[in-house]
């Protein structure tokens, strides 16, 4: 155990001291689980323990009064324990089964002021589970759309498919709100990715001030910058150009260099991508495919997002077969009939993206460019 012997109280403390006794009980003694109904699982050990897990649907930025609503929760309940997902789900877990349909109760009986669910059960099995995604407007620099909003709206769209198990198999929806991506929008069945289509915008004036040339120019994956001297206000000062047939929009240099923003109302917007997933259930794992090149953003709702991921999801629904992730349904009926069934544009900004393994994006050619 590399925490045991630490000598220092930097970092967090020891994960150990936050496990359920019965987890801690039967760790590395878990024989199976099974999804009870949708958002209630059970695991089984092999000392016949048992820990029955009920999955609510969170958000990625929280009151501190709903945190503290989520541990009041977790005190009545489950002796204090409480665990979050990596999609941002709240799990609570209780060790036998007469205590889960109680907290079940608790838990749906919670309503917001409008009367919808501050703790809706769901998200397992054959159905959408929470969207992950990235920091968005409110904390990054770089996005070119939304993270929390287009998520909000996109769940509320699906949301019967949280509560539900009614599709073929997982469907996991993601959110990058650059293609930084720190969202697993790479691998995910729907994906949903902020783009940029407009090159830095260079603020001569104050650029030699700010930040240091050499890493701007080194921080451009395509070798796009250079240094250049030019006139400000009748002085010649050190600034930089963008090569803009080069430039891929990726926002690296404004992360190194404030005075080359390339945030823009019209350029910002999503592109959808399909198809991705991690499993290697039926078929390898598959990197996401991009379906529709460009939407613009139309905060607060973002109707058209919305919509067109809601008919994805019915259509893969309706024609798949079971178990089948959207990916491989899609492989097996044909691209070509995805975007007939589905309704969806093929244009020629998605021609190159199902050629090339390495990245997802029309900008690698010099044949298709906005
Ligand atoms: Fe920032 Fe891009 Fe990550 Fe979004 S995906 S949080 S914009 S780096
Ligand atoms: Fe280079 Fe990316 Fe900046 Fe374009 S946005 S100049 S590709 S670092």
């Amino acid at each position: 155990n590399p925490m045991k012997d630490r000598i220092t109280d930097i970092g967090p403390r020891n994960y150990e001291e936050f496990y359920p006794p019965v987890i801690k009980n039967n760790k590395g003694k878990w024989l199976y689980h099974e999804v009870l109904q949708p958002g209630v699982l059970v695991h089984v050990s092999e000392t016949g323990d048992e820990v029955y897990t009920v999955r609510v649907g969170g958000a990625r930025l929280m009151s501190i009064s709903l945190v503290r609503e989520i541990c009041e929760i977790a005190d009545k309940h489950c002796g204090g324990y409480v665990r979050w997902t990596t999609r941002n789900n709240v799990e609570f877990m209780v060790d036998s089964k007469d205590k889960v349909q109680p907290l079940i109760d608790d838990l749906q009986g919670r309503k917001f002021a409008g009367g919808s669910y501050k703790f809706p059960v769901g998200g397992t099995g054959a159905g959408i589970t929470n969207i992950i995604h990235t920091q968005g407007w409110i904390h990054c620099h770089t996005p070119a759309t939304d993270a929390s909003g287009p998520v909000k709206s996109v769940m509320d769209e699906v949301f019967e498919d949280f509560q539900n198990m009614r599709l073929p198999a997982h469907l996991r929806i993601s959110l990058a709100c650059c293609l930084n991506m720190c969202g697993a929008v790479h691998c995910s069945d729907i994906a949903i990715l902020g783009y940029h289509r407009k090159p830095p915008m260079v603020d001569h004036e104050y650029l030699d001030k700010m930040c240091e040339i050499p890493l701007a120019i080194a921080s451009c994956p395509t070798a796009a910058i250079k240094p250049k001297k030019v006139e400000v206000g009748g002085k010649t000062v050190n600034s930089v150009e963008v090569n803009q047939s080069r430039c891929m929009f990726c926002g690296n240099c404004y992360t190194m260099c404030p005075c080359l923003p390339l945030a823009d109302k019209e350029g910002d917007g999503i592109v959808l991508m399909v198809g991705g997933k991690v499993s290697n259930r039926i078929s390898a794992p598959k990197f996401s495919k991009v379906a529709v090149a460009f939407i613009p953003n139309e905060p607060p709702r973002w109707p058209k997002t919305a919509e067109t991921i809601k008919k994805i999801v019915e259509t893969y629904a309706a024609d798949a077969n079971k178990y089948e992730r959207l990916g491989e349904w899609a492989e097996r009926i044909g691209w070509e009939r995805f975007f007939e069934k589905t309704g969806l544009e093929f244009t020629h900004h998605l021609i190159d993206d199902f050629r090339d393994p390495a990245y997802y994006t029309w900008r690698q050619t010099s044949q298709f460019k906005f």
